[in-house]
């Protein structure tokens, strides 16, 4: 796996301390997670930074395309260093997100829906996930 600090500047984004800790706490954990998350995490090895400099790095890594940021729940961000187009599920009951791998449909063979041209897509699932599924 790559170094975070080679991703960073492979992708012409220059490096500070705070930007290479933010990246490498997504990194490391993979999965997705709320810039509050992330906030928390970063303040263990720099106390003095704010959650709008965090907003602002992840606004920084979107555009450059490093991460991407998912609305599963309405009112929260979350935010992953997987950029390949992929849905997602969410968990009624552990409020955890997964990662769903689906296979082709007819549309995405062929680029287009109803005469439209796709550039990207993105599936929101509900419900319960495997795990709580079998507590019950
Ligand atoms: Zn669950
Ligand atoms: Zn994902």
């Amino acid at each position: 796996m790559k170094d975070s600090a080679r991703i960073l500047s492979e992708n012409k984004i220059r490096l500070t301390p705070q930007r290479l800790a933010v990246y490498k706490i997504m990194n490391d954990k993979k999965g997705h997670s709320t810039a509050e998350e992330i906030y928390e995490k970063v303040r263990e090895s720099f106390p003095a930074i704010s959650l709008a400099t965090v907003y602002s790095i992840l606004e920084l890594f979107q555009e450059k395309d490093l991460v991407r940021q998912i609305r599963i729940e309405f009112h929260k961000s979350r935010f992953e260093v997987r950029i390949d187009d992929h849905h997602h599920f969410f968990c009624n009951e552990c409020k955890q997100v997964f990662d769903v791998d689906m296979p082709c449909c007819s549309a995405l063979e062929e680029g287009a829906v109803d005469g439209n041209r796709i550039t990207h897509f993105h599936g929101y699932f509900y419900g319960v996930c495997k795990e709580c599924a079998k507590r019950k």
